[in-house]
């Protein structure tokens, strides 16, 4: 199968750089979103991202005009996916929101339009239920920010086929990724270990075992990591993160992943992280 479209529904955060990256790689890319203004603040985030790569000297100014070139905005996901080879959904982690997106992706898309969804946590064969492609449906974990992050998870139900694994994982491939083949089950790989130590490293906080300065300080130093669990919750947002640790709780029922009270107090009170200035280190650094 050879992959020329691709349409990415969604222009959020991940939307936006799924996009970049498409469209950076040469494949004609419309990305999707319930409002212009929406996908013009998506573009916006494109272009400044690739103006960063072009004044770092890591791209040319003529790719970036090219990529841009590729890039299509549509508020219409029934004409604009009509003719896709390859659907990336990434609209919020809502099964409601999403469920009917992949209803319609199903009515207009052609039989042979592989699905994927970006979903950090949702089950990804729930979201082929609403399709009669099962075998079509796959997810395409990509993390934040896309353009720099390299690896993806691809991720496998029980009926998605080997053809749409192998066609998905040249695809990434192509956008310059790494990819693993993981499970569809809750978190994959990557959610059920980071939710862990971002869980953990509350409960520390709880115990006033340290500071978040120490404990990011000692997490990086031991462990080579490039930011500690306070900077990276910060960064990931705190909401999101109570999310994903319900999410695998309500699936699993594993006390593990029950969101310490630290965490949940925290998006009460507003404080989730960098995106609205206030998150760990606002109130404890
Ligand atoms: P976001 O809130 O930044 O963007 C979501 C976008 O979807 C918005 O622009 C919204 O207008 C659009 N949208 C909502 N309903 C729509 C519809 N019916 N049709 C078209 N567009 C619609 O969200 P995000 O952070 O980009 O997350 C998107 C997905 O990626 C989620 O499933 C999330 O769990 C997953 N994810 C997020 C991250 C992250 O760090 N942000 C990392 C990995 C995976």
């Amino acid at each position: 199968m050879v992959i020329k479209k691709v349409c990415v529904i969604g222009s959020g955060t991940m939307g936006s750089g799924i996009a970049q990256v498409s469209a950076q790689a040469g494949y004609e890319t419309t990305i999707i979103d319930v409002k212009q203004e929406f996908l013009d603040r998506g573009l916006g985030i494109i272009k400044a991202s690739l103006v960063k790569f072009v004044q770092k000297e890591k791209m040319k100014q003529e790719e970036m005009n090219e990529a841009l070139a590729k890039l299509r905005t549509s508020i219409d996901m029934k004409n604009a996916a009509k003719d896709a080879d390859y659907v990336i959904e990434a609209v919020f982690e809502r099964a409601e929101v999403k469920l009917p997106i992949f209803g319609q992706l199903e009515e207009v898309c052609p039989r042979e339009t592989i699905l994927a969804s970006n979903t950090s946590g949702i089950p990804v064969s729930l979201l082929a239920s609403a399709t009669r492609r099962p075998e079509k449906v796959i997810g395409t974990h990509f993390m934040n920010p896309v353009p720099l992050m390299k690896g993806v998870e691809i991720v496998k139900t029980l009926l998605t086929s080997e053809e749409t694994v192998e066609v998905s994982l040249d695809f990434i491939k192509s956008l310059g990724k790494e990819t693993v083949v993981v499970k569809d089950s809750p978190g994959f790989v990557t959610n059920r270990i980071i939710t862990l130590v971002m869980n953990e490293a509350a409960k520390l906080l709880e115990e006033n075992l340290a500071s978040i300065e120490d404990i990011d300080k000692i997490e990086k130093l031991s462990h080579n990591w490039p930011m500690g669990p306070f900077e990276l919750a910060d960064m990931v947002g705190i909401d999101v993160i109570v999310d994903l640790l319900e999410g695998i709780y309500q699936q699993t029922g594993w006390e593990r992943y029950k969101p310490a009270p630290l965490l949940k107090r925290m998006v009460e009170i507003g404080y989730t992280g960098k995106k609205v200035g206030k998150g760990f280190y606002q109130l404890f650094g």
